[in-house]
């Protein structure tokens, strides 16, 4: 059985207490490995690892940074089969998506931050007679990087590569639910020849191993996506020691879909945007408002299209929906069509646990993708962030009742906005409390410009040269002329 161990100080590293926890392959609801289950020991060790390796790495010039951080990217590609299966397995998403988007992206991460870090400049002013002011960027030292289940490999590479392209050491933690590719990445890494310490991976359940990290005077600032609740803890923990924080949190986003919206692009792309990787991307529209002329005309096409989408064994070349990450996001997602139910929605498809998709995958975590109307801006299920496979669709009157509703959820990630007037198009997209507006498109982004959300969804910017501030200390020196 597959046992993963702590990357420390290059090596792999059981846990001190000898403590693991079982990994569960989504699909087919059977363990098939375990993951340490480790304590404020192991953090302290990754972090004495990290604090030696500091002085050499950050003494590097940028240009031999980046030259690690290539190497790091050619050996993901020359691993990525093996990378998107082991992503496939444990986190129950489709094989091809694996392939397609996520391996690529993780590549694309530490390639992007590798050619940035050249590029990355500070100010200097000349005052004349006064003299000279600028601005020094030094790392920090050491941070503490802590990501989710959803996209394991993507949003772990997104932290890792800017914390290191700017000099810094890092702990990592990736979700005690899907650590399998990060356990790679650490065989990856000494693979390239990454010097010992650079990256330290500490596998773990949240409140000890994530805890441990926050809350560490040695680490200087934490990186963290995760739902807004435990970005609130981390916060409360953080906010004394003053230490720098960015948190990527949940979302709720809205697609807005006017009725003078390009209409097949607008419905393919909002089912895209509803159901990819199951509804677990932060970035899914799972409010659908359409405007009252479109309505029923775009729900009954809506249904039809998902309708269509094949729930299957993650392994299927054909399979457009795998399996659920874990049993209690599968019970979460149910319980969420309990509520619509008793809200008074109506489900118009799915809401049910398929028959198994094939004898392998009897014992694991299927849902059909849903469908629900009749639930108002206020409902629970249109409120609150339920991160599966369930999208509501309901009706609004006119642009500013479209962008109240919009507005309604205590989220501000993102949100989508679907028409053929530019005027309108750039009206409400500078309306929209949300971080991240796609117009006529979804989930398209440029890797140099910021990314983060607005209001419960997110506490400073990732992305481009925003994280290369934010892993760095701006130092003001003044110079007498
Ligand atoms: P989660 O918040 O439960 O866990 C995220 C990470 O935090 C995991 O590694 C977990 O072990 C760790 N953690 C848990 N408790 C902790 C604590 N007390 N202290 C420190 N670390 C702790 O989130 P999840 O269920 O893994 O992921 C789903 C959530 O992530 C959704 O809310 C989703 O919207 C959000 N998300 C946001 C973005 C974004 O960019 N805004 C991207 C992806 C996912």
């Amino acid at each position: 059985m597959l046992r993963l161990a702590n990357f420390i100080d290059g090596q792999f590293q059981p846990p001190v207490a000898g403590q693991y926890l079982p990994l569960i392959e989504p699909a087919t609801g059977q363990v098939y490995g375990e993951v340490p289950d480790s304590e404020a020991v192991d953090v302290a060790a990754a972090i004495a690892a990290a604090e030696h390796a500091f002085p050499a790495w950050s003494a590097l010039p940028a240009p031999a940074r980046s030259a690690h951080l290539m190497r790091v990217a050619e050996t993901i590609h020359a691993r990525a089969e093996e990378l998107a299966q082991a992503e496939s397995r444990d986190n129950g998403k489709p094989l091809s998506l694996a392939r397609r988007v996520d391996i690529p992206r993780a590549e694309d991460n530490f390639r992007f931050f590798a050619h940035a870090i050249t590029q990355f400049h500070s100010e200097a002013y000349d005052m004349g007679p006064q003299g000279f002011n600028y601005t020094l960027r030094r790392p920090l030292g050491v941070v503490g990087l802590i990501s989710p289940w959803n996209l394991p490999l993507y949003l772990f590479t997104w932290k890792i590569a800017p914390a290191l392209a700017a000099g810094n050491t890092a702990v990592a933690k990736p979700s005690e639910i899907t650590p399998a590719t990060a356990a790679l990445l650490g065989d990856i890494c000494r693979e390239a020849g990454l010097p010992a310490g650079v990256l330290n991976i500490v596998h773990g359940r949240g409140p000890a191993v994530g805890e441990a990290i926050v809350t560490a005077p040695a680490v200087k600032a934490v990186s963290f996506t995760g739902s807004t609740a435990v970005g609130r803890r981390i916060s409360e923990l953080a906010t004394p020691t003053f230490k720098k924080l960015s948190l990527e949190m949940g979302g709720k986003n809205a697609n807005l879909v006017f009725a003078d919206a390009p209409y097949e692009e607008a419905l393919a792309t909002s089912v895209r945007a509803a159901f990819t990787n199951q509804g677990q991307i932060c970035l899914c529209g799972s409010r659908i408002l359409v405007e009252q002329p479109l309505y029923e005309r775009f729900v009954e096409d809506f249904v039809a299209r998902t309708r269509a989408l094949k729930v299957g064994d993650p392994l299927a070349e054909d399979t457009d929906i795998g399996a659920i990450v874990s049993e209690a996001q599968w019970q979460k997602d149910q319980q969420y069509l309990e509520i619509a139910r008793a809200e008074g929605g109506s489900i118009r498809c799915g809401g049910q646990v398929p028959p198994p998709v094939n004898a392998r995958c009897a014992g694991g975590y299927f849902l059909e993708p849903t469908v629900i109307t009749g639930l108002g801006p206020q409902c629970r299920v249109n409120q609150e962030e339920i991160f599966g496979p369930v999208v509501s669709i309901y009706p609004f009157a006119d642009e500013e009742e479209g962008l109240a509703f919009a507005n309604s959820t205590p989220y501000g990630l993102s949100a989508t906005l679907w028409t053929s007037d530019l005027r309108r198009a750039h009206r409400v997209a500078a309306r929209l409390e949300a971080g991240i507006v796609w117009i006529n498109s979804w989930m398209v982004r440029d890797l140099r410009t910021p990314f983060g959300g607005m209001k419960q969804s997110g506490v400073g910017r990732e992305g481009g040269m925003e994280a290369l501030r934010f892993f760095t200390e701006a130092k003001n020196v003044f110079v007498a002329g």
